[in-house]
């Protein structure tokens, strides 16, 4: 199953700012032949890759193969905000997973940034790292909630990470009054994220991985060692770690029944006037609403605003992107109306029902990680870290995430799609009213 969409190029990175402003990589090679590893690991995202250098960094031999290129999905071309939590407030996770579970991932949300922040100094990965995130809320009745949040974060959990904005203070940030209120998440960051999966490539094949682009698996043959097949070799592994997220089709049927595939897009503008970017964005931070279809905006390395918005459903994309995203940028700032837009693309992430991530084990010797929503820069790299561990035996962390509910998408194969489709969009007409 191929997942071209009209921005998509067969074998080569969709034309985004993010390809034209990356070292790309020499090509990796095409599996042919049969090989054997202890681990394979299907899909070269920020979770794979993750996964992969952590195997490696354990004395694991490792295969890692993508259908495309490394960082070709979501990985290359996604918003680069990194956040520091799970994409659910704590006492919302109190209430769904009871304090003690909550607490566990409270941690490993932490964690997830830390561990970011780790591989791109560890690894020397030139990605434009910025501190901060403001998230912004787009209803009134939405101040005193954000409010409790980082007030249950000072009680209960001694975090002073998040702090709270008020509605004078956000527009000082971020020049429009439209938002009122926010909380600035002071752990998070922002970068380029193909810069920063190109560079986990690399450490990754100079951890010792094999890395296989322009590989796509067809088969998974299941047993004490598994068979991964592609059109021109196998890799036969003690494990393997399926790290497709949107992309997966109908590879793994139980995990696709829980993940749904949908599509985001973004827009970077002509360079700004410095005085300008410093209206938009004051202090370099990345930004994004709390409207159910997210905005989100940052400044680019060269001052560029990277906005996106947006959703579509299927593998079918906007026809003309620039003018589809430029509407929800224009909304907010109005002052842009004269400038350019160079660039336009999209991608396809993953979500799950409840919107927290799907960690899964398909079979004993077979992992899945994905359905990080929007969430995914941070938390699929944790992924990659928790995977290692439950494959080298240390499965208490992938545990914790593991046993997040996430039930199938009601509906059966034939009824999953329609009846996402009307969700979405209810949810979306919500946002305008
Ligand atoms: C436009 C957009 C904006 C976003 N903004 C943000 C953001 O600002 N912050 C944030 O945290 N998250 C954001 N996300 C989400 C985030 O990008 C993803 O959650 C994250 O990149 C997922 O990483 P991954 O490695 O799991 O998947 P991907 O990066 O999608 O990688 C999956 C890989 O698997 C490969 N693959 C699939 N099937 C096969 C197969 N059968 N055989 C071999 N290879 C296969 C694909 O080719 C692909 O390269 C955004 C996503 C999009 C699309």
């Amino acid at each position: 199953m191929d997942f071209l969409t009209a921005n998509d190029r067969d074998g080569a990175y969709p034309q985004s700012y993010y390809a034209a402003t990356a070292p790309l990589l020499p090509p990796f090679p095409a599996l042919k032949g049969e090989r054997t590893a202890d681990v394979c690991i299907v899909g070269a995202g920020f979770s794979g890759l993750s996964a992969a250098i952590h195997c490696a960094e354990r004395g694991l031999s490792v295969v890692l193969l993508d259908a495309q290129r490394v960082g070709w999905g979501a990985s290359g071309r996604n918003g680069g905000q990194a956040g520091s939590d799970q994409r659910s407030d704590q006492q919302t996770l109190e209430k769904l997973l009871g304090k003690d579970h909550a607490r566990r991932l409270f941690e490993l949300g932490l964690e997830s940034i830390a561990t970011v922040k780790d591989l791109i100094k560890r690894h020397n990965i030139d990605c434009q790292l910025k501190p901060g995130i403001l998230l912004v809320d787009h209803k009134p009745d939405h101040t005193e909630y954000s409010r409790a949040t980082v007030d249950h974060l000072n009680t209960h959990y001694n975090y002073d990470g998040m702090t709270f904005v008020d509605r004078d203070g956000v527009g000082d940030m971020i020049g429009t009054d439209i938002y009122y209120s926010a909380i600035l998440d002071k752990a998070g960051a922002h970068l380029h994220p193909l810069r920063y999966a190109l560079g986990l490539a690399k450490a990754a094949a100079a951890t010792g991985v094999q890395i296989f682009e322009r590989s796509r698996v067809t088969k998974i043959n299941h047993g004490a060692k598994v068979r991964i097949e592609t059109a021109q070799g196998s890799v036969t592994a003690d494990h393997v770690l399926l790290a497709c997220n949107g992309y997966i089709g109908d590879l793994e049927k139980t995990v696709s029944a829980r993940v749904m595939p949908i599509n985001n897009f973004i827009i970077a503008t002509e360079p700004l006037p410095d005085d300008l970017a410093r209206e938009l964005i004051r202090d370099d931070v990345a930004v994004a609403d709390s409207k159910f279809v997210v905005n989100y905006w940052r400044l680019s390395d060269d001052k560029r605003l990277l906005f996106g918005g947006r959703e579509s459903y299927g593998y079918r994309f906007a026809d003309d992107i620039k003018s589809y995203v430029r509407k929800p940028m224009l909304a907010i700032y109005p002052q842009l109306k004269d400038i350019r837009i160079d660039y336009g693309w999209g991608g396809t992430l993953a979500i799950t029902r409840s919107r927290l991530p799907h960690f899964m084990r398909v079979a004993p010797n077979v992992l899945s990680v994905s359905g990080y929503a929007g969430h995914g820069v941070s938390l699929a790299t944790l992924a990659g870290k928790l995977a290692s561990e439950a494959i080298a035996g240390q499965a208490e962390r992938f545990d914790t995430m593991a046993t997040i509910p996430t039930s199938p998408f009601p509906g059966g194969k034939l009824l999953r799609w329609p009846a996402l489709v009307a969700g979405m969009l209810w949810y979306g007409m919500r946002d305008r009213f």
